[in-house]
């Protein structure tokens, strides 16, 4: 690990001045020496430094900082996490386990019971894929700069199957795919200390688009909250993820689900799915399929198969077509069960 120096903010402004005053060309460690790299709990952080993939000469530690951990809940206007809420706290939450049920879901489910204690919601959102390629030095792959994609004929079990240019690694955040689902916005603060508000659906960037990032955050930019709109009327959400292991791993592949139900027939839905794509994966085909429809068997089984329609897989990874369509079928049943 490189030397760096170390600045424990204590407020926002702090934060953002010590920023400023080392002018980074990026916010997203990886591939650059960045100059100067906010720090939450330094989970993910940390491993890309100690791997020699981030090499920033400042950390400003953004952990401490007051209001970051609120969390607030109207019924009218939804819902407000602070960017350093731990998964913990999010887990823990009645108001989020009543009506945002998918959002307990993932966050229960992520990681493990010491990474959750941890582990804050802008650091989660802002994590850098898991790709192996990727998180070895020894590899200079093209999210690196390079030219070649090593997954791309690789050991590619892990990667996309869906929406992807030549780079196939798969974005990292469960969280997002949950808070795409839910329409949610990020509100971020910017190096001038004005406030941006994004859709979540937008926060995530493609490699076709920018291959050396993997969300909008420009230099000095830090999400300061995310925000929820209130839950629908008859609205209900389901979240399902599997992996080669139970815990302690990134999902294989994973589901969110929030729809608007009268009965048991899906007024209109929206299914995200995660580790399908390198961007939480919105599916335009499953939504269509299962609106105004009763969710039943068969109706579920074609949401999931129109999923999955358009889905390319890579030499190793079929078999994720059979986990989605598995997951989709499962949790639209679960969801009106
Ligand atoms: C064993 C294990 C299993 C895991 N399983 C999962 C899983 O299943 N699903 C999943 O989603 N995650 C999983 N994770 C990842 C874990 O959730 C993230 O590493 C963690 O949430 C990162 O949070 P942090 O506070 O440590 O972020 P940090 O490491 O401090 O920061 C990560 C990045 O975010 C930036 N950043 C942090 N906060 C902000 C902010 N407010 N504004 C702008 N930039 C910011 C930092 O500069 C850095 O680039 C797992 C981790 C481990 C170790």
């Amino acid at each position: 690990m490189n030397k760096f120096s170390w600045y424990d903010a204590a407020s926002l402004d702090a934060a953002q001045k010590e920023v400023n005053a080392t002018v980074s060309e990026t916010l997203q460690p990886g591939t650059a020496d960045d100059a100067v790299v906010y720090k939450a709990a330094g989970i993910d952080l940390l491993d890309l430094m100690k791997e020699g993939l981030s090499r920033p000469s400042k950390l400003v530690g953004i952990k401490n900082l007051p209001g970051l951990d609120k969390l607030a809940f109207d019924s009218e206007a939804g819902m407000m996490l602070g960017a350093n809420l731990t998964l913990a706290r999010m887990a823990e939450n009645s108001a989020i386990k009543e009506n945002y049920t998918a959002l307990h879901q993932a966050a229960s489910q992520t990681a493990t019971p010491h990474v959750r204690n941890m582990a804050t919601l802008g650091g989660n959102l802002a994590q850098r894929t898991r790709c192996w390629y990727f998180r070895a030095i020894e590899h200079h792959c093209f999210r690196k700069g390079s030219t070649t994609c090593f997954a791309h004929t690789g050991e590619n079990e892990n990667h996309a199957i869906l929406g992807y240019g030549y780079c196939v690694s798969v974005h990292a955040s469960s969280l997002a795919t949950v808070l795409t689902a839910f329409d949610a916005m990020v509100e971020i603060r910017t190096a001038q200390q004005a406030l941006k508000v994004v859709p979540m659906k937008d926060f995530f960037v493609l490699p076709t688009v920018d291959r050396t990032r993997e969300t909008i955050l420009e230099a000095g930019e830090l999400i300061e909250k995310i925000l929820l709109p209130a839950p629908g009327k008859n609205t209900l959400s389901h979240y399902l993820k599997t992996g080669s292991r139970k815990s302690q791993d990134w999902p294989m592949a994973e589901v969110a689900v929030v729809a608007e139900l009268s009965g048991k027939k899906c007024r209109k839905a929206t299914i995200v799915l995660g580790a399908a794509a390198p961007v939480p994966f919105v599916s335009e085909a499953a939504m269509d399929a299962i609106r105004d429809k009763v969710i039943n068997e068969s109706t579920a089984t074609a949401a999931a198969k129109a999923a999955m329609q358009n889905a390319v897989p890579l030499s190793q990874n079929a078999y994720k077509i059979t986990v989605f369509e598995t997951l989709i079928k499962r949790a639209l049943l679960e969801l009106v069960a």
